[in-house]
């Protein structure tokens, strides 16, 4: 039995018939025409018959799947109206004599290499939707109506790659899975089956496209594998997966929209920790409150040079729009430790996690923060922006920052750019030294975000890297649970909120102690919302408390 490995944009089970997507040839060969003019006329019509099309997906996706899902073909339908986009279309029929169906695929073309070239990966994957407003044009000027590729049930649906509208398109309730030989993560198809809850995987390669319609596959997203024509007892074993997952998943689908409120009234937010613009998805669609930790360093990483401030301009305001009126909070950059860009040229250390990282790299380097902050600031309008500082350690620390982000908003100011006046700022606690002086920074700052993760790591003096420490490292360890007392103690004295952003914000065995510490908002990887609502929505504070640990001693064997 063969396999191909690909990566899984949304985790799921599925075994079915491999189906092929067939996409209509478009006809772009080049021919010359006698009038160019009417060209241009039949250009537009076909252009004006697009965004009626687009226009009505937009309210059938709405309807089905909301606005996350939707907005993509109000892109679109702004990408059809862009001017470089229509005048490049309209050059080549003038100057060239051309078709239209040909000057459309060519600025598909040429948009299509633009994008690809960016180094913004959210920018880069716009590539495929430049070339599938073409495709629609061009079927539309070829006279063609859509095709249903799917006629049975329960198919995995199989392509080199997928547009979102063709995604769209297809009757969801007869696909099990996608698999793209092609594709990016980041790619609004990839959203879209997070946003659809189809499991679905991309990139396992051309050899996907040598199988036949029909054959047996058996797909397991969550493992990023395809198995080819599985034998029995694989098939059983997928099939007993799936179920697994089904009767978890509907259990909690009771919990959408639903406050996170125990049953003698405490209410708490769950927010989403998130790490690239494509998670936000994943967020809304698990009915996250708001965004409460955005790793944004995941714009420095992977790439040889710094981002630009209109690279991070862009995909902080696509954050913030996304998530609309609810909160987004973003970490300015945290890198250095286990995160490391090489272009950045830091020493080599010999302890990194207590070395130069994140705020420390960018007291040292203001010019790299003073871009990140612009970014922000400039973004701010588009919707609920928090900004938070990581790994704080002093008063003097945050001191510098208020003074560097006040002269950069400064700064924009005098430029005539306009920022928002209700960005909240506040910093992590994730250090014991910020623990400990939580009561002089939190008259500083708007809110508290404790990082457990590194707050355990830095209380315990243990490498939260290292698999030999595991009997030793106790997650639970006393030192720790009072450190974030005193934190939401200190943070509340000064009437500022607090949450907790590290993993055991999501630990189930420790939320009735943060409900009765008053932590007010825990932020969680989008897919333990809805069970963590289940639990919070079970406590109740009435009941006797629970006996605190003495956190000496206790060893996991
Ligand atoms: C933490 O330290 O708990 C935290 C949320 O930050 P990170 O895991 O990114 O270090
Ligand atoms: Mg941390």
């Amino acid at each position: 039995m063969r396999n191909l490995t690909g990566k899984g944009v949304y985790g799921g089970v599925a075994v079915g018939r491999a189906v092929f997507f067939r996409r209509q040839a478009v006809c772009a060969q080049k021919k010359t025409v006698a009038d160019p003019e009417g060209e241009v006329a039949r250009f537009w019509e076909a252009k004006r018959i697009a965004k009626k099309e687009l226009d009505r997906l937009y309210t059938d996706a709405l309807r089905d799947i909301g606005e996350g899902g939707a907005s993509i073909f109000e892109i679109h339908g702004m990408m059809l109206e862009d001017e470089d986009y229509t005048q490049s279309i309209e050059n080549t029929i003038r100057m060239e004599s051309a078709n239209a169906e040909y000057a459309v695929m060519l600025a598909a073309d040429h948009f299509a290499a633009v994008f690809s070239g960016m180094n913004d990966p959210y920018m880069s994957a716009r590539a495929a939707d430049v070339r599938d407003i073409s495709g629609r044009i061009c079927r539309i000027l070829s006279g063609k109506e859509q095709e249903n590729a799917i006629s049975e049930s329960d198919v995995i649906l199989c392509a080199d790659d997928l547009a979102p509208s063709e995604t769209m398109q297809l009757d969801r309730t007869r696909i099990a899975a996608f698999v793209t030989a092609e594709g990016s993560v980041n790619s609004h198809t990839a959203i879209l089956a997070r946003t659809m809850g189809i499991p679905a995987i991309v990139g396992v390669g051309r050899e996907l496209l040598a199988l036949e319609d029909g054959t047996l596959l058996g797909v397991d997203s969550f493992e990023g594998r395809v198995y080819i024509s599985p034998d029995e007892e694989k098939q059983r074993e997928l099939r007993q997966k799936k179920e697994e997952n089904a009767r978890a998943k509907a259990l909690l689908e009771a919990y959408r929209g639903l406050d996170n409120v125990t049953l003698d009234g405490h209410r708490i937010d769950v927010f989403a920790n998130v790490q690239s613009i494509v998670e936000v998805g994943a967020a809304r669609w698990n009915d996250a409150g708001g965004i409460g930790l955005f790793r944004s360093e995941f714009l420095y990483l992977d790439r040889n040079d710094f981002p630009t401030e209109e690279e991070q301009f862009s995909a902080y305001r696509t954050v913030l729009q996304s998530m609309g009126d609810k909160k987004v909070v973003i970490r300015t950059l945290d890198i250095g430790a286990d995160k490391q860009a090489g272009y950045f040229g830091l020493e080599k250390e010999e302890n990194p996690a207590l070395g130069l990282r994140a705020i420390r790299i960018c007291l040292s380097r203001p010019e790299i923060f003073r871009i990140q902050l612009r970014a922000l600031l400039r973004a701010s309008l588009f919707g609920r922006l928090a900004i938070m500082f990581p790994m704080i350690t002093s008063v003097a620390e945050v001191s510098e920052i208020l003074t560097l982000y006040e002269r950069t908003k400064k700064g924009l100011c005098e430029e005539g750019v306009a920022v928002s006046d209700r960005v909240e700022v506040g910093i992590m606690i994730e250090t014991p030294a910020a623990a400990l002086i939580s009561d002089r920074l939190a008259p500083l700052v708007d809110f508290f975000s404790i990082g457990t993760n590194d707050l355990t790591q830095y209380t315990l003096a243990m490498d939260r890297q290292n698999r030999n420490l595991h009997r030793f490292f106790d997650e639970h360890h006393e030192a720790v649970i009072r450190l974030i007392e005193m934190a939401v103690t200190n943070a509340h004295h000064h009437g500022k909120w607090v949450g907790i952003c590290g993993e055991l914000g999501a630990d189930r065995a420790l939320t009735e102690r943060f409900l009765r510490m008053g932590v007010d908002e825990l932020s969680v990887s989008p897919s333990y919302i809805l069970s963590l609502r289940e639990h919070i929505r079970k406590l109740d504070l009435r009941k006797t408390e629970p006996s605190a640990r003495d956190g000496g001693g206790e060893y996991h064997e």
